[in-house]
């Protein structure tokens, strides 16, 4: 049974410390980065490394979580849930390197944002060599008013009114896709993709190829909340995907767990993702990253949220109490409060992570 309250801390450095005390005691090699901003404690703001250290180099597991800041809760929550079972079952760990990634976005984790410290989404941040920080998807600029107003939050907006009506007029497509794409003309705004490499890009750039130095094969699952239906999970995917792939997905998760969002005609592609910045660095190894979507609330209630808290941000007052119940609401569409969701995500989680540990320790098939 899982102790679901122990698992779901109720801030970014109770979960680092729970996280380097459990890597620490089954005997992970733990590394550091700084991103050189505090948090609210005073204390410096780090992703966390923890990894086997050389069992099976050939195969690799990557478990990441806190892309998105305020999802990490879940994210933290599952890898805490997988260490702590690798120590209660005599310490034993699986038989694939692993490689487990805390807080990718350690800002928002810890002051309650799903962007960084300049207001990026780390999700579209990661763009390829030539790609340049600027283009939006050409519906933002008429959205751009509904959905960044120059205000501090009101609890007597009607909000989702006015989504209703900018559907009506815009038509859904335009709005799922002003959202979906990112931007990178807005600074203060949703979505934004920033204007240059953030420091977890850097990070990552710097270090990722030698946390997998020897992998020939790699299973990648990148955790995040506040997508799909509640306590659901669906694994998506953004970069074209290998007939192979597709199968084996199919065979290791279930026929209808997963969904790739790549086509090959589309009006402003998304760019930035960690799934494919991982699929161009990667290309000589079999390597299958997905990110792990485990759904909440209905779509528009989320992005009112993450509209609320973004106005609290920029144009409200700091430690004022419009300011607190927006990030306490962004939090709870995030990291829902209800005990039948967390255990039903964190069992999800989990065995979908096992699940993959299997699927690597299968006899290999390099059909790309
Ligand atoms: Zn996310």
């Amino acid at each position: 049974m899982l102790d679901v309250a122990a698992l779901f801390a109720s801030d970014y450095a109770t979960s680092r410390q729970r996280f380097r005390e459990a890597a620490s005691a089954l005997g992970l090699a733990l590394e550091a980065y700084s991103i050189g901003k505090r948090g609210p404690d005073g204390n410096d703001l780090t992703i966390e490394v923890a990894m086997t250290p050389g069992i099976d180099a050939e195969h690799t597991l990557v478990i990441s979580s806190g892309l998105h800041g305020v999802e990490g809760f879940l994210g933290a929550a599952v890898q805490l849930g997988l260490l702590r079972a690798w120590y209660a079952n005599d310490a034993s760990l699986p038989r694939v390197r692993c490689v487990l990634l805390h807080a990718l976005n350690p800002f928002g984790f810890a002051w309650r944002r799903r962007v960084n410290e300049m207001n990026v989404d780390l999700n579209r941040n990661l763009l390829q060599d030539g790609e340049s920080f600027r283009g939006s998807p050409s519906g933002y600029s008429a959205l751009d008013g509904l959905l960044n107003p120059r205000q501090a939050p009101s609890r007597w907006e009607p909000v989702t009114l006015k989504f209703l009506l900018a559907i009506a007029r815009h038509g859904m497509p335009a709005l799922k896709q002003s959202i979906a794409s990112g931007q990178y003309d807005y600074p203060q705004g949703l979505f934004y993709g920033g204007d240059s490499p953030s420091r977890t890009n850097e990070i990552l750039s710097m270090h990722f190829d030698r946390w997998l130095a020897g992998s020939r094969r790699v299973v990648h699952i990148d955790l995040h909340t506040g997508l799909g239906a509640w306590a659901t999970c669906k694994l998506l995917i953004d970069y074209p995907l290998s007939k192979s792939h597709r199968q084996r997905l199919s065979r290791w998760f279930g026929p209808d767990t997963f969904e790739c969002t790549h086509t090959p005609v589309v009006a402003y592609r998304t760019r930035g993702s960690f799934g494919q910045w991982c699929a161009a660095r990667n290309r000589s190894r079999d390597y299958l990253y997905a990110a792990a979507e485990f759904g909440t609330c209905n779509p528009l209630r989320v992005l009112a949220g993450l509209r609320a808290e973004n106005q609290a941000h920029h144009w409200g007052l700091a430690d004022s109490a419009s300011s607190e119940r927006a990030k306490q609401q962004l939090v709870a569409l995030f990291c829902p409060r209800a005990e039948s969701w967390r255990i039903q995500v964190l069992e999800q989680g989990m065995r979908l992570v096992h699940n993959a540990i299997d699927a690597l320790l299968e006899p290999s098939q390099l059909t790309n």
